[in-house]
């Protein structure tokens, strides 16, 4: 299993969005609702640390975009340097591949549902605001824009129109606690829903200029 201490070395310290710190806060929610689903703790942790390990590097935007891909290939030469058997590796890379939102790939597993679960629960509440904000910013995007009626009915930009923290939220962020799959995840995720959906609704006040 690889330790915290390696799995470190293979992290960005320079993006609060997509750091070793992001790895930390998803590997406590995955251990306690792998505990309580009843998952292979094992399969879990080794997921959890491996599944951003390549693209995490903002400036690499091709490589982010296919980070799930990059990540298993590298979790199955990790663990084969363990000595890890076979169908082991291969249920890790499993959780690895179906991690994203925007892909749209189904986690099957339990223990891919964990990961999914814990990694999405970091991207809503507080800390959600605070990544999807830093994201913002390091990207040279506006906090707020109002986004477009074609951005809200397909996702896509208008032309000229900027991707502000806002439109990650009705993308995404917004969306995610009726996309989580365990009990234990969907209760963890109603408070930070609400706090995020208050959070937004409020910027977009603030924003406009209202009292
Ligand atoms: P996923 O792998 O689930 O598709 P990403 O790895 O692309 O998600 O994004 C991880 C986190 O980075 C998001 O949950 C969000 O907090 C932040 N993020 C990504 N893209 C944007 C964006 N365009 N604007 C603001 N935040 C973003």
């Amino acid at each position: 299993m690889p330790t915290s201490e390696q799995a470190r070395a293979w992290y960005t310290d320079n993006d609060p969005t997509h750091d070793f710190a992001h790895i930390l806060r998803v590997l406590a929610l995955a251990r306690h609702i792998a505990a309580a689903e009843g998952a292979d703790i094992e399969i879990v942790e080794a997921a959890v640390l491996l599944h951003d390990a390549q693209g995490s590097d903002p400036g690499q935007a091709q490589a982010r975009a296919s980070h799930h891909e990059g990540s298993a290939e590298f979790a199955g030469v990790v663990l084969a340097a363990e000595d890890w058997p076979p169908a082991r590796i291969a249920a890790v890379q499993a959780c690895i591949r179906t991690h994203r939102y925007r892909t749209g790939e189904v986690p099957e597993s339990l223990e891919a549902k964990v990961l999914f679960d814990a990694d999405k629960l970091d991207a809503i509440g507080a800390i959600g605001a605070a990544r999807a904000l830093a994201f913002a910013a390091r990207s040279g995007q506006p906090f707020y824009q109002e986004p477009s009626e074609r951005f809200r009915a397909t996702g896509e930009l208008e032309e000229g129109e900027a991707r502000s923290a806002y439109h990650e939220y009705v993308f995404k962020l917004g969306r995610l606690r009726d996309r989580l799959h365990t009990r234990t995840a969907r209760e963890i995720a109603n408070r930070r829903h609400k706090f995020l959906s208050d959070f937004f609704t409020q910027l977009g006040q603030e924003m406009r200029g209202e009292a």
